[in-house]
């Protein structure tokens, strides 16, 4: 009884968070709008391209791996990354004080979207919404490359910009399609000014809200 009563609460006030992706190709403004959405929804971020830096400053084995996938523009392996972000959601625990969680760069396979789910469901939550930011490859490589002058990243380049965009098309783009199935895919012009784009998602989150 006691037993029941808990989860009947612990789903209560998983029900009142939203829990967002922000999905879209690289250089299309994931980490800039992530910055607006946390500060006006007061949500926790939780980027995986910041948990791999992390861990490649640690310079541990795992780190090394990730280094060299990620500097070559691949994706890291499912169970590495699934494994990183359980990692971190364990850590933040049910009762973070935010009102729920905006994942940035994941999942970023159908794999990962599966590991997602099940996830979600042994911790009663949910994904509202996925969010797609879309903008044409001349404009993508243009701000990656000049993000490239100033982020210190060495995945920043025009030869691994082509190869993370071939990726996304290949592996990423699914999981698009596996959340228009689920009912939770919302597109977003993601051309335009910073505060132009922010206004469309922002509407985007109040309509489900
Ligand atoms: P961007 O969106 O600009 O590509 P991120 O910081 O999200 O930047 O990711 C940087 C790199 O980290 C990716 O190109 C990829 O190699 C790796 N990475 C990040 N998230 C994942 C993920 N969910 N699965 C596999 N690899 C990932």
């Amino acid at each position: 009884m006691e037993m029941e009563s808990e989860i009947l609460s612990e789903s209560e006030s998983n029900s009142k968070k939203i829990n967002i992706i922000i999905c879209g190709a690289p250089g299309s403004g994931k980490g800039t709008q992530s910055a607006f959405i946390i500060e006006k929804y007061n949500l926790q971020h939780v980027s995986t391209g910041e948990l791999l830096r992390q861990e490649i400053a640690k310079g541990n084995e795992l780190g090394k791996k990730a280094d060299a996938l990620i500097s070559n523009g691949q994706l890291v392996p499912d169970d590495m990354i699934i494994h990183l972000l359980e990692k971190k959601i364990d850590k933040l625990g049910p009762n973070h004080p935010k009102n729920g969680i905006i994942l940035d760069g994941f999942p970023r396979t159908v794999n990962q979207a599966e590991a997602l789910e099940n996830l979600c469901s042994t911790k009663n939550a949910k994904i509202d919404i996925l969010i797609d930011l879309e903008v044409d490859d001349e404009e993508l490589i243009k701000r990656i490359l000049n993000r490239g002058k100033t982020s210190g990243r060495n995945d920043d380049n025009l030869e691994t910009i082509r190869k993370r965009l071939d990726v996304y098309n290949k592996q990423t783009k699914p999981v698009l399609e596996f959340y228009k199935n689920l009912g939770k895919y919302v597109g977003i012009d993601g051309m335009g000014t910073m505060e132009e784009i922010f206004e469309r998602i922002s509407k985007a989150i109040d309509e489900i809200k």
